[in-house]
């Protein structure tokens, strides 16, 4: 099945790698966890898995992929083999419309070719910019070639507004989503059914933590916590591998992840995890490094998770 996916795949990136006149080497060097190997036909096969086990090794050494730079090397998003189709629908809803301080938009991507679904959250905690500053980037750049990504960028939009962690009437969407019942109060709870109705295969959110968990055991840090359902630890344990090959971490500019078990009670992660059975991990960058890098860390890691499903994320 997965090797059916990767076929597809590969022909898409083929018609694309025409449409844009720019090498295999060109297309990917952005995203090093994908390996391109040619195959006898004149074709080409991506192997998504092997950025998982050689992290370190993703082909080329000048590998412009430090997070912390941007990525120039991306084809246009445009650019699609048949010109005739819209390629995508982008359509936006509103989690608290009825109010003025929590009200938030949501976001869902669909590509024409049936797969995947993604959701992403960013914004639970208002004073972790990564987190939202990713999430509304990857609406504004990222379209999958396939299935669908489901975005919420500032999911306590008061808190963002604040830049604080949350509000008095909502102190911590993060220990709002009881397990085994119902959310706790209507943000959460709206976004309880938004999860429902879209039915991800795989759930993001995005944190940072004040401190690096490998130093500091008191902060999560540069870590990815799974709840362990389903594919949810072997693509996390692959995420956190792929992530410490990247040439940031290699070169000692940041600190290595972490993959710790279980996200905290209360957390959106943990409920989707243990009452959905749905792959499900918080992402936490670092307060501590700068912001393109921790911004870059969180676009690389739902790429990442997009490619283990069988999605190209460009
Ligand atoms: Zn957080």
């Amino acid at each position: 099945m997965r090797r059916r996916r990767l076929l597809g795949l590969a022909i898409v990136m083929s018609f694309a790698l025409l449409a844009t006149g720019c090498t295999i080497d060109d297309f990917f060097s952005g995203f090093p966890g994908l390996i391109v190997v040619p195959t006898p036909g004149g074709g080409i096969e991506i192997r998504p898995g092997d950025g998982a086990t050689d992290p370190g090794e993703p082909g080329d050494p000048s590998d412009p992929s430090d997070p912390s730079e941007p990525d120039p090397s991306d084809p246009d998003p445009g650019q699609d083999p048949d010109p005739g189709a819209d390629p995508w629908t982008i359509e936006t809803g509103w989690i608290r419309a009825d109010s003025s301080r929590f009200k938030t938009p949501y976001y869902v991507i669909t590509a024409a070719e049936p797969g995947p679904t993604l959701f992403i959250v960013g914004g639970t905690h208002g004073n972790e910019p990564a987190g939202y500053t990713a999430a509304q980037r990857i609406v504004d750049e990222l379209r999958p070639d396939k299935g669908r990504i489901v975005v919420i960028p500032r999911a306590n939009a008061a808190a963002v507004a604040a830049g604080t962690r949350g509000v008095s009437d909502l102190p911590d969407l993060a220990r709002r989503f009881t397990l085994g019942g119902a959310p706790v109060g209507k943000t959460a709870n709206e976004i309880w059914d938004l999860i429902l109705e879209y039915e991800p295969d795989w759930f993001l959110d995005l944190h940072e933590g004040y401190d690096f968990y490998i130093k500091n055991k008191n902060s999560v840090g540069q870590s990815v916590i799974y709840y362990p359902t389903g594919r949810a630890y072997s693509d996390a344990r692959a995420l956190v591998d792929y992530l410490n090959g990247m040439p940031a971490v290699r070169n000692g500019r940041t600190e290595r992840f972490t993959l710790i078990r279980n996200p905290i009670s209360g957390s959106m992660a943990r409920k989707v995890g243990q009452d959905l059975g749905i792959p499900a991990a918080t992402i936490e960058t670092c307060l501590k490094d700068p912001l393109e890098r921790r911004v870059g860390f969180h676009m690389y890691a739902v790429r990442f998770i997009a490619a283990q499903l069988g999605m190209t994320l460009q």
